[in-house]
């Protein structure tokens, strides 16, 4: 039986943020945002990994984002099995932190207003709770931090339950590998339950203003999005990491970048060609967008969908 249940994809609004930050200078809290949702994926994919051995016996779903009375969470990482949902917070922070139980606060010299994580994931916890109780279901739910980044230090009074320090996550994850755990029907239920439920998130009212003009041209290297690539006949060589995609292939990538980014504006041989900066031939560019889009329109009102 397939026990990941739903996987987990790079998120929208990181994957706009890295195109507008290879085409413009984002402004200084979209910047900090954009390197903090990079950090925290970096951090799931690694909790990830490191789960997979735990996928053969318990239903896994990834990156959830559930919403009950108006309110929306996002779940990084849930298990179920025999019953019980587990929840996991995966955290990527680095550098020394202290958590007073007293006053129930995060603190470190590097960074103020730190949220506490382990309010996040009690909140997640609550509003589960509420929403599967509306769809009347009353399941046992149990959540972890897990702090996944090797050079993250945490300086706790005394070991806390719902905290998994990065030396003991390995551990952690080979003691739940050991315990035998057996999936019902009912798991099976409440997994498909969720993933019915999830909603797709809308990231562009959170993305900085950017219009077209005002974003760099040109074609963008397929795996470290500079937009120093010289382009010939064929392929697109990026100058910065050496790689090399067909011609083909990197004006597709182009279209399919640029309709994320402005999902209003007609594709036209015009725009794309604009969009990969002029250095591709409008034919090679029409004959492209005609194999692979519907034409729409007529003659110099035409377009592709
Ligand atoms: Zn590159």
């Amino acid at each position: 039986m397939e026990t990941l249940i739903k996987t987990r994809t790079l998120p929208k609004e990181l994957r706009l943020l890295r195109l507008l930050a290879a085409r413009m200078a984002l402004p200084e809290k979209d910047h900090k945002r954009y390197v903090n949702l990079e950090k925290g994926y970096e951090g799931e994919i690694l909790f990830d990994a490191r789960a997979e051995v735990l996928a053969k016996d318990r239903l896994i779903l990834n990156d959830l984002l559930l919403e009950t009375n108006n309110t929306s969470f996002q779940m990084d990482s849930a298990f179920i099995s025999q019953g019980t949902i587990s929840l996991y917070e995966v955290k990527n922070y680095e550098g020394e932190y202290l958590y007073d139980p007293e006053s129930d606060k995060f603190t470190s010299q590097y960074a103020n207003n730190i949220t506490n994580p382990l309010h996040q994931a009690d909140r997640c916890d609550i509003l589960l709770r509420q929403l599967l109780h509306s769809k009347g279901y009353n399941v046992p739910i149990v959540y972890k931090v897990i702090f996944i980044n090797l050079e993250f230090t945490l300086y706790l009074p005394k070991p806390h339950k719902s905290i998994i320090l990065p030396t003991q996550v390995n551990p952690y994850i080979r003691r739940l590998a050991a315990t035998p755990a057996k999936l019902t029907p009912n798991d099976k239920k409440l997994a498909n339950l969720l993933v019915s439920l999830h909603k797709e998130d809308d990231p562009y009212p959170r993305l900085p203003s950017y219009d077209f003009s005002q974003l760099k041209k040109g074609v963008g290297c397929c795996s470290c999005l500079s937009l120093d690539v010289i382009v010939n006949d064929r392929y697109c060589i990026c100058l910065k990491c050496g790689r090399k995609e067909g011609l083909d292939e990197a004006v597709l990538r182009s279209v399919e970048e640029f309709r994320l980014l402005f999902p209003h504006i007609k594709i036209t041989t015009n725009v794309v060609y604009e969009w990969c900066g002029g250095g591709i031939h409008k034919r090679k560019i029409n004959r492209v967008l005609r194999e692979k889009y519907t034409m729409a329109g007529y003659g110099r009102y035409s377009f592709y969908v």
